[in-house]
């Protein structure tokens, strides 16, 4: 078998075989197929397609090319929520620790910032001494002793998806339907989970910007789930603002602590009431979804949240102290006002154009493994359908120089318009897959 006929036939729209899929992620895993071949087959991927059939058995090869944990021994079911990526989405470090804190323990591996979307060890890592690299042997022990754990991914799971993330991420072949689908499922299948949470995210700031392609990949990942016995259920959420108000690292922990304190934006902490009920649901904490939600508000509002947070902060050597106050978060040294230049209802806000500030600010990499600036960010202080009169404030700007501040301004009313005309807000979520 050669890589190129595999490739040709792609690219000339036809099915591949369980073989051809088995042999193209060996291949490139291992490094017999070079960068060039999967970048060609990544973008004959993109725009030939697969069907549902070929998506489960990439899914399956890529969960099978590397280690595959059991966390049957750990917890009675181990729950795990993905989201798909975007702007202000701090909805893991509240979610987790309102789950945890409701009765079921969540082990959670998660990424860095890729693009303009955000990640969640980045904004842990604004914590001082947070520990992002626990060996399994901590993070199974960690996961029993507290019911809690957040860290990177080790590179022997899924190693085919960290492989070709990376490449997909240079090559313009992220936005793929079946190739989003394979590299969320095979992660989550290869990390244990027995149950998973998606959140899909749909707009501007989500690699999805229509809601029929949101569909089609929240339908396609619960199908894959399905067949490899794990239950999962997908959340369609907007993406076009950004969720909440903060945006950046250590802006975004701020708001997520002061959520799990019983704050926070009515946005975010609704979002993140209604993931967390999805989990508590699958880990059966109990049947009801309803009920689910009043134990996700009653964990927030008594404090339960907040404490088990902070339990995972002390548990990987992070600095318990800032939790209490804030202030010894990073700090920008420019904090300014973006204001309206004129009255009017707020018809948009680039929730990418917002992202991609934060990273010209330092906030984000441009290339693999750059250092980044946890203290810079934007606040979003409105939310599409509010009334704003001229010389209101729009947006906060930290920075850490003048000139980049004057230039993420610039950006920032770029990326905003204002209407004459009232405008609707938009929804938190569209639709649950499946439904109910
Ligand atoms: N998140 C992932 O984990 N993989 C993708 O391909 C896109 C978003």
């Amino acid at each position: 078998m050669r890589a190129v006929d595999i490739i040709e036939s792609k690219r000339d729209g036809e099915s591949l075989s369980e073989e051809q899929i088995r042999f193209f992620v060996k291949g490139f895993t291992n490094g017999d197929i070079p960068d060039y071949q999967a970048s060609a087959w990544a973008m004959a991927v993109l725009f030939r397609g697969m069907d549902s059939r070929e998506t489960a058995l990439l899914t399956q090869a890529m969960a099978e090319s590397g280690d595959q944990i059991d966390l049957s021994g750990v917890v009675d079911i181990a729950v795990d929520k993905h989201s798909t990526g975007g702007v202000g989405d701090k909805t893991t470090l509240v979610v987790e620790p309102i789950v945890s804190a409701g009765g079921v323990p969540v082990g959670k591996m998660s990424g860095r910032g890729l693009s303009f979307t955000g990640g969640t060890l980045d904004k842990m890592e604004s914590i001082p001494g947070f520990r992002i690299n626990l060996s399994m042997e901590e993070f199974i022990e960690q996961l029993d002793r507290i019911g809690l754990v957040l860290s990177g991914q080790t590179s022997d799971l899924a190693p085919a998806d960290g492989k070709l993330y990376a490449l997909r991420d240079v090559t313009g072949t992220v936005p793929s339907i079946p190739l989003i689908a394979s590299s969320v499922m095979s992660k989550k299948i290869a990390g244990g989970a027995q149950a998973i949470v998606l959140d899909v995210k749909v707009g501007l700031g989500a690699f999805m910007r229509d809601l029929g392609q949101a569909r089609e990949l929240a339908q396609l990942m619960v199908d894959i789930g399905g067949h490899a016995g794990r239950e999962t259920v997908a959340l369609i959420s907007d993406m076009n603002q950004p969720l909440g108000v903060a945006v950046g690292n250590a802006n975004e922990v701020r708001e997520a602590v002061e959520t799990l304190r019983g704050g926070g934006p009515q946005d975010f902490r609704e979002h993140a009431i209604e993931v967390a009920a999805n989990m508590l649901l699958l880990g059966k904490r109990d049947p009801d979804l309803e009920r689910c939600r009043e134990v996700a508000r009653e964990t927030l509002d008594g404090g339960m949240a907040l404490d088990k947070f902070k339990q995972l902060v002390e548990a990987q050597g992070g600095d318990v102290d800032t939790i209490d106050d804030l202030d010894r978060l990073p700090r920008a040294s420019v904090i300014e006002a973006v204001t309206a230049p004129q009255g009017g209802w707020i018809g948009q806000l680039d929730a990418r154009e917002i992202g991609l500030t934060v990273m010209e600010l330092g906030g984000g990499r441009e290339m693999k493994g750059e250092s980044i600036d946890h203290s810079v960010g934007v606040d979003v202080l409105r939310n599409v359908g509010d009334r704003v009169e001229q010389g209101q404030d729009l947006y906060m700007v930290r920075a850490n120089s003048d000139a980049s501040a004057r230039s993420a301004a610039k950006r920032l009313l770029d990326a905003t318009q204002i209407s004459d005309d009232e405008v609707e807000p938009l929804p938190l979520f569209y639709q649950r897959v499946p439904e109910g």
